[in-house]
Parts: structure tokens; C-alpha cells; sequence
């Protein structure tokens, strides 16, 4: 049968009506837009930069169709594996990049960059405070089966200032000769401090490398990728380091992670990903190679629309009258939003309104739970083509005071805005928000 103009809706108001927004929602939603367009005109001028960089590495690097090419086994001459190396090195302009569909997850990354450059008897520091939960495990921190610390390598820890900033008198004496290794975690991840710009954290390296300039910094880069229009590398870090399954695989990358930096350092994670002796020379790339290249090319522009619902978002809430981490005009260093709601029906509907604007899965409900290494019930909300990826759009929280939900991504701002549109709409719905 034909379709006539009364099958469907073709204005964009009904259609957000039929999808469960309400008008006053919508309205709310189009009036805090509207005091957005300069935030939003200065990340698409962030976009258009890092595309032309993303690109501009494609093309030194010669990118062809046979980039794409499947290879199994040991993958000896895997050239659309190192040429996506190659891209990777020349958009962080460093010297040499490992990226590998055999790198788990961030984890993993930041796994192999540490036990590949540090030695027993070595000591890494963090100067920035308490690195993120699955590190303490990977450092020792919390005693762990294969962590640094068992292979008798030692760490200690600098505190922030209560202001959020470095406290360079205790990094200074914190500093020896055992100290071989500085890490810096560039997102806040789920703490309560501020993220650190590009510029903070190459103004740390720089007072590190005046101390002991052989002190290797590396970057955990996690959520931070295509936020600025420069990265760690460009201010003196020796590695940095990512998740494919956040910005740079732009939501195609159905896997994998990255460490760039220098060269002999880059090696030496070869031969701990692999085997010593065998480096980075093998390891089959097995048809994903496609997904990491467009990824990459999309990235820019995925992170830039995650970037304007975190921005929406904060500037909702923060109207509604909620703490939100970054407030509404502060600028941004990485993808995450915090809203605090003070009360565990705040988080529940948050989350149930995100899980409802999804592709996948909205028909789910998502419900507070146990989870392993949580003291609390946490509810997640997500519902993506990848699982667990957080460039997508996606949102969590533990259900213990002060009952805040940690919200990230949106592989487009239009389904960013209809996700967060549906938050509220869920807030009005539970009677936690009263919009008149
Ligand atoms: C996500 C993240 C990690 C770990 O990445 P996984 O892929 O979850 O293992 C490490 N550090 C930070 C800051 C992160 O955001």
C-alpha cells in the first residue's frame, strides 16, 4: 500500500512527541540550545581542525584500498597494520605507534606501555593523585595476581592540591633515582577533580623532565582524543595512551587499543605485547583493519557531537538547579558529564531515560545491581552497537550518596540531544523534576 502524509510524521516536533518526549521537555531542551550556538561553533572549529590532521596523516602516509586487505597468522607483512601505525604516529606526531585489534581494552594498553618500560627495582609515580580503579591492580595498589608490584617494582603517589591543581613542591621531593616512570591520567575518569587540559599536563612534564629529563611521562589519554586540537605528545610526553572503544575508534572500532610515542619505547611494547624478539612484526590484523581507518577519519567529528551533549547537558541540569562536573561554561578536557541528583531516583530515571533514546536495546530496563569491585548497587544504561563502549552514548552511576550519574558519548549530537531529552522527560515522569 502507499504511504499518504497521514501514515507518518514528518515534522520534527511530532516525531520527538511520538518517540516519548513531551512538548514542554522540548521546548526546555530548544530554549538552553539556543544559549549554546558559541560552545558549539568553537567545537566544530575543534572538529574541523583535528579532521584536516586526521586526514592530512592518511595522505602522508599513502592510505589505499589495500590498507583494508584481511591477514591471518602470524601476520608477518601486515602493511595495513603498520601503515595505521604510521597515521597514528603522524596525528600525534610522535615517532612510532602500536594499534592493535590485540590490545583488549584501555586497560590492556596502559598494561603493556608500564611493564614494557619499567624494571624490578623501578619506581612509577603518579603525580596526579590516584590513578583509575583498574590500574590499582595493574600497579598493585590493590594486590593482584601478575601487577608491577609483585615483579618488584615500586610506585608512589602525589596528591593533588585541594584546588585540583599539581603540588610541584611534593612531586619535586617525591622524585629520585629509582623514579623511572611518571604517569599522568589526563580524564578525571569517575574521581570528583578536575580533568587536566593538554596545556596543565605539558606544563607537569616540563617541570618533570627539568628534574631528571631521562623520566619517561606517559599520557593515559583515555576520553581525552580530538577534545583539544592538540594531544599529550605535542607537550612532551614520551607515550600516550588509549582505548579504541572510546574517541579514536570513532564508534566503528569493534575493539583494540593504542600506545604512541617513541620509538624505542614503542618497541619495548611490542615486545611485551608479543613476544621479545618478535615485537611488533607479527600479529595478524584479521579483517578489522577497515573499521580502525574509518573510525580514526570519524572520530573528530564523533567526539565533537559526544562533546555538545555533555555541554547540553550540563547546561540543563545545571538550570534545573543539580551540581554538575564541568559546570555549563568551563571548558572541556575530555567527554565526561557528572549531574549530581542527590537521590537515588534522580540516577534511576537519568539512566532509564538514556537506555530508552538507544538503537539498541531500548526496550530494556535498566535496574541498580551488584557489580564486582563496587560497594554500592550501580545502574548502567547503554545501549550499543559495541559492547561496552562509552563513546557511545552511555551512562552510570553508583547507587550511594550523593547519587550522581556519570554520563558519555553519542556517536551523533542529534542522538546525544534525543538521549538527554529523554532523561529529563524521565525525571518529569517520576515526579523528580517539576518543570512548571
Ligand atoms: C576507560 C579508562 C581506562 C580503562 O579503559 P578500559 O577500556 O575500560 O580498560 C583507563 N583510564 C581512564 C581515564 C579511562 O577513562
Amino acid at each position: 500500500m502507499m504511504s499518504d502524509k497521514t501514515d507518518y510524521t514528518s515534522d520534527i516536533a511530532s516525531l520527538y512527541q511520538e518517540l516519548g518526549v513531551r512538548k514542554e521537555v522540548l521546548e526546555f531542551g530548544r530554549e538552553i540550545e539556543a544559549g549554546l550556538k558559541e560552545r558549539f561553533a568553537a567545537i566544530d572549529e575543534t572538529a574541523e581542525y583535528n579532521q584536516l590532521k586526521v586526514i592530512q596523516a592518511m595522505q602522508k602516509n599513502q592510505v589505499s584500498e589495500g590498507s583494508f586487505h584481511y591477514a591471518s597468522g602470524y601476520g608477518y607483512n601486515d602493511a595495513g597494520r603498520d601503515t595505521l601505525e604510521d597515521v597514528y604516529a603522524s596525528v600525534f606526531h610522535t615517532e612510532s605507534a602500536l594499534v592493535r585489534p590485540q590490545i583488549t581494552c584501555g586497560t590492556h594498553a596502559l598494561a603493556i606501555a608500564l611493564s614494557a618500560n619499567l624494571r624490578p627495582g623501578d619506581e612509577l609515580l603518579s603525580p596526579v593523585g590516584k590513578p583509575y580503579d583498574t590500574l590499582e591492580e595493574v600497579i598493585g595498589i590493590r594486590p593482584s595476581k601478575g601487577s608491577l608490584a609483585e615483579y618488584g617494582v615500586s610506585y608512589s603517589q602525589v596528591e593533588l592540591l585541594e584546588d585540583g591543581t599539581f603540588d610541584y613542591e611534593n612531586i619535586r621531593k617525591a622524585i629520585h633515582e629509582k623514579t623511572k616512570m611518571v604517569t599522568i591520567q589526563r580524564s578525571k575518569g569517575y574521581q570528583t577533580r578536575p580533568s587536566f587540559s593538554v596545556k596543565q599536563i605539558g606544563e607537569l612534564i616540563h617541570f618533570v623532565k627539568d628534574i631528571r629529563p631521562d623520566i619517561i611521562c606517559m599520557v593515559d589519554n583515555c576520553y581525552g582524543e580530538f577534545v583539544e586540537t592538540i594531544e599529550p605528545s605535542d607537550l612532551g610526553a614520551d607515550l600516550v595512551v588509549g582505548s579504541l572503544i572510546k574517541n579514536p575508534g570513532g564508534g566503528l572500532a569493534p575493539i583494540g587499543g593504542y600506545i604512541t610515542g617513541r620509538k624505542d619505547l614503542i618497541d619495548a611494547c611490542g615486545y611485551r605485547l608479543t613476544s621479545p624478539g618478535l615485537g611488533k612484526e607479527v600479529g595478524a590484523s584479521l579483517g578489522v583493519m577497515q573499521s580502525f581507518y574509518q573510525g580514526l577519519f570519524l572520530a573528530p567529528t564523533v567526539t565533537a557531537g559526544a562533546l555538545k551533549g555533555a555541554v547540553f547537558a550540563a547546561n540543563i541540569y545545571e538550570r534545573l538547579g543539580y551540581p554538575v562536573i564541568p559546570d555549563g561554561r568551563e571548558s572541556r578536557h575530555d567527554i565526561i558529564q557528572a549531574v549530581t541528583f542527590g537521590k537515588p531516583e534522580g540516577v534511576i530515571a537519568f539512566c532509564k531515560g538514556i537506555q530508552s533514546a538507544a538503537p539498541v536495546d531500548s526496550f530494556v530496563t535498566p535496574i541498580p545491581w551488584a557489580m564486582p569491585g563496587y560497594d554500592s548497587d550501580v545502574i548502567m544504561a547503554a545501549g550499543a552497537f559495541v559492547q561496552g563502549s562509552s563513546i557511545e552514548l552511555s551512562a552510570d552511576g553508583p547507587i550511594k550518596p550523593p547519587y550522581a550519574v556519570y554520563f558519555q558519548g553519542g556517536l551523533t549530537w542529534p542522538h546525544a540531544r534525543l538521549g538527554i531529552l529523554m532523561s529529563l522527560e524521565y525525571l518529569v515522569r517520576e515526579g523528580v523534576v517539576d518543570l512548571c
